[in-house]
């Protein structure tokens, strides 16, 4: 159905649904703690197109992805107890609730996914209401012997209690030397590379939950492992992330949904790789920050960057610049403005080719580019009735996402009601030489004011003059 690239096998695999009825997808989501930058949409734009293929290829799909409105620490690799959760330190900067700065962010994060198209996922849970969860698998760990109480009475994984800790960054334990960025120094761990789980904290600090350990909360990496668990079972057939999210986050995910259940849980591991701007890594600390807003503020359809992002293969690093989008966006409204032409032409049947060669570059590990390039050769193709072209790109448009019949009927005098079945029926007719019905249905159309010529592409209609 789809091949896609397994980080952790390190080479293109089969993806399909394990239990063969329906694809189980998570995908990392996002913390609500500011607006989503155009590097993290083309990570989102992931679980979008594989939901896409898959129903095209009428695989259901199940898609989960969390929003993280608590547990994600500024800086996630110190352990100790000064990191600071991310939400909490911004809805301080904004003189905002925790809560409403997350609510806030969250519903903007809603808003850029529809602007590109990207079809919601089937649930978002929500870190601050999953809590339950965390803790009964914080619980199981310690059970199983793979998480133990620190001195300070916050909770660890034992990372060397899974022995195949690194085998999706390849960070083996061994190599992560203490004084390492990974080396907390929190004297409450046993082993340099363990990790917190639950963190005890005063009751000082806002978003504090209770627990058999005591007041505190839990860990970034914990969010996804319960949450996953919980919502998808113990087969997930695909787990989605930016490349950062390698390590150390899907590592300790790994290693903590695999320990709680007892086998791998995850089938495949695959990571978007990072966008660029004007050739520089998108950080706040330098200014280079672009967002879906500025997009539209310099007028540009939302649906430009989406066309930007699948004229790269999810897995090459994207540098994006203003210029490029700016061609995405010509291109685009090109596009629409064909189909409205294409659109008046006798319907046809769709180019079988142009559709085999979409679909198969699709499935081949998103070779989106490939794709696009079916449709510029379509496009221009002499051959190809503009009829055939027009379903072509409104059938493959399901693919794509980017509204290509956007304009249709909007350019130009509308027909009058009844005129558009009279003229699919006379071309149905002329394509059956059926020369009397051609010529009273030409008739027929004239009484309601719309001249037909016949061409060597078809038929064309004006309005009569009245
Ligand atoms: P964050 O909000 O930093 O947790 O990131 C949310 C998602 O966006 C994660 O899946 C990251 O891996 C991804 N991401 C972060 N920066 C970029 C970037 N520059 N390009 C593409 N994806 C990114
Ligand atoms: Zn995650």
């Amino acid at each position: 159905m789809l091949r896609l690239y397994d980080t952790r096998a390190r080479r293109v695999v089969q993806v399909g649904p394990a239990d063969g009825r329906q694809l189980k997808v998570y995908a990392c989501g996002p913390t609500v703690y500011r607006y989503a930058h155009v590097g993290n949409l083309r990570t989102y734009l992931l679980g979008d197109l594989v939901r896409r293929i898959a129903e095209a290829a009428r695989v259901r799909t199940t898609v989960v992805q969390n929003i993280t409105d608590v547990g994600h620490l500024a800086d996630d690799t110190a352990v100790d107890a000064t990191g600071e959760d991310k939400v909490l330190a911004q809805a301080r900067a904004e003189g905002k609730t925790a809560q409403d700065l997350a609510r806030f962010y969250e519903a903007a994060f809603h808003r850029d996914l529809a602007a590109l198209n990207v079809r919601p996922a089937d649930a978002y849970p929500r870190a601050s209401e999953s809590i339950p969860l965390m803790v009964d698998l914080v619980a199981r760990l310690l059970e199983r012997g793979h998480a133990y109480v620190g001195g300070d009475r916050s909770v660890f994984f034992a990372a060397r209690s899974f022995p195949s800790y690194g085998e999706i960054s390849g960070n083996r334990l061994d190599d992560l030397q203490p004084g390492h960025r990974v080396e907390g120094t929190d004297p409450a761990k046993r082993f340099h590379g363990d990790w917190t789980l639950w963190r005890r904290a005063g009751a000082n600090r806002a978003m504090v939950w209770p627990s058999p350990w005591g007041p505190g909360f839990p860990g970034w990496h914990v969010e996804c492992s319960a949450m996953s668990l919980h919502h998808l079972g113990h087969s997930i057939d695909l787990h989605l992330g930016g490349t950062d999210l390698r390590f150390p986050h899907h590592e300790n995910e790994r290693a903590q949904t695999s320990s709680a259940v007892g086998h791998e849980v995850v089938r495949h591991w695959v990571h978007g790789e990072h966008l660029l701007f004007e050739g520089r890594k998108m950080a706040k600390s330098t200014g280079n920050v672009v967002l879906l807003s500025d997009v539209a503020a310099r007028g540009l359809d939302p649906l430009a960057l989406r066309l930007a992002f699948l004229a790269a293969r999810y897995r090459t690093q994207l540098d994006l610049t203003w210029a490029a989008l700016e061609a995405a966006d010509r291109t685009l409204r090109r596009w629409r403005t064909r189909m409205a032409e294409w659109a008046e032409a006798p319907s046809a049947r769709m180019d079988a080719r142009a559709r085999r060669e979409v679909e198969d570059a699709f499935t081949d590990d998103l070779d989106t580019p490939a794709a696009l390039e079916v449709l510029r050769r379509l496009e221009k193709a002499p051959g190809v009735p503009p009829g055939s072209k027009f379903e072509t790109f409104a059938h493959l448009d399901r693919l794509f996402g980017l509204d290509f019949v956007r304009d249709v009927g909007r350019a130009g005098p509308a027909l009058p009601p009844g005129a558009g079945e009279l003229l699919a029926a006379r071309a149905t007719a002329r394509a059956a030489k059926d020369w009397g019905a051609s010529d009273r249905l030409r008739d027929e159309l004239a009484a309601l004011g719309v001249a037909v010529s016949d061409t060597s592409t078809g038929q064309r209609w004006t309005l009569a003059r009245t």
